[in-house]
């Protein structure tokens, strides 16, 4: 628990939202805050922030959650309104090895332009059926039944 205030302390999105840290902000209500990402993949690229610190999406409460998507999703329509987006990228990065830098869950929307130079890709592979039976199976089976249970370890 001592742990968890220190990471708190620290967190630069935790001082965003007590106003400790200056921010392009976009939007805000009781739970959720957007504003602008400091080193864009394009303009208008967002950050949609639940104010509650919590890591990863194993973490986040559900009713939380619920909260910050649909402001996604309000942000998205705004980005095609205002800036005339050709399309979106919804980004959300959990855990060090997959890319997220602030300890604090966030999602990233990205607005896509014609001729733009985001680059979001990753190889695709060719599963052996047996092998992916068996995944469907561990996923079905055995996680479907108890999520809250999961231990999802990023
Ligand atoms: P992630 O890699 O998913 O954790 O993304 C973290 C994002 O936060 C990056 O895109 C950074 O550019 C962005 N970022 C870091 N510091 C700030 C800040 N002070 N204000 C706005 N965006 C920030
Ligand atoms: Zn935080």
């Amino acid at each position: 628990m001592l742990n968890n205030k220190v990471v708190k302390m620290d967190c630069l999105f935790c001082k965003i939202v007590k106003g400790e840290m200056p921010a392009k902000k976009v939007y805000e209500d009781d739970s959720v805050i957007a504003f602008l990402d400091i080193n864009p993949a394009n303009p208008g690229h967002t950050l949609v922030v639940p104010k509650k610190h919590t890591e990863t999406i194993a973490d986040i409460e559900d009713s939380d959650l619920e909260k910050v998507i649909v402001v996604v999703k309000n942000i998205a329509k705004k980005l095609k309104d205002e800036l005339d987006t050709a399309g979106l990228n919804i980004v959300q990065n959990n855990g060090k090895l997959a890319g997220q830098l602030v300890s604090h869950i966030h999602f990233h929307v990205i607005p896509r332009f014609a001729g733009d130079q985001v680059i979001i890709t990753y190889q695709r592979a060719q599963v052996d059926e047996n092998k992916m039976e068996e995944i469907r199976k561990k996923l079905t089976e055995e996680a479907a039944p108890a999520p809250k249970d999961l231990d999802l370890d990023f």
